[in-house]
């Protein structure tokens, strides 16, 4: 029974370290994979993943009209052999409808999916989906990443160019030079909501 799971956390957190890590065990065993990235992430480029500490992989960039579930099933019967394991970057920019082509995937042609994003965005709120993978996921992980003070962060703030906190604005700043930086709950609520 293939599933779909869903590896979620904050900014900085390595979610694509992992990813290209677990896709990289796949294919050392002589295992075809398919890594997915949302097209509006830019940040290595169109259609390429590049983690921290310097791995990198081409990935296939898809945007919201993308139907996730035929991109997956074409691949699958293209001859060059079956796709063990798909996996999905910046997997927070999925619409819910993608979510369920994934789900499907996994459930009607036997690929585990794994799908790695943000959890919530620098007000706290859930991406779309992000809402979906929690909803509908068969497995949930949590990648770890540290605050300051040690605990566990959990959430993440948006500094502008000017290096200011964020308070309001869009979801997804595309082309913006923010920078974000990941708190534990208690010190992201003492920066958002300091007068
Ligand atoms: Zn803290």
């Amino acid at each position: 029974m293939a599933k779909l799971y869903f590896s979620y956390a904050t900014m900085n957190a390595g979610k694509s370290t992992l990813l290209l890590q677990a896709s990289y065990n796949y294919r050392e065993r002589g295992m075809r994979t398919a890594i997915f990235i949302a097209s509006f992430d830019d940040r290595a480029g169109q259609g390429r993943i590049s983690s921290r500490i310097g791995l990198t992989s081409d990935a296939i960039a898809f945007d919201h009209t993308d139907d996730l579930y035929r991109h997956i099933e074409q691949l699958n019967g293209d001859g060059d052999g079956e796709v063990a394991c798909v996996f999905v970057d910046e997997a927070q920019f999925l619409s819910e409808e993608q979510v369920w082509q994934l789900a499907r995937a996994a459930d009607r042609l036997h690929i585990p999916i794994m799908a790695y994003g943000l959890r919530t965005d620098f007000q706290g709120k859930l991406f779309p989906g992000s809402q979906a993978l929690l909803a509908i996921a068969d497995e949930l992980r949590e990648v770890r990443t540290i605050c300051h003070c040690g605990r566990k962060a959990t959430m993440v703030v948006r500094l502008g160019a000017d290096g200011k906190v964020a308070r309001e604005g869009a979801q997804v700043e595309i082309g913006g030079n923010d920078k974000y930086v990941s708190y534990c709950r208690r010190h992201w609520d003492d920066i958002m909501n300091a007068d």
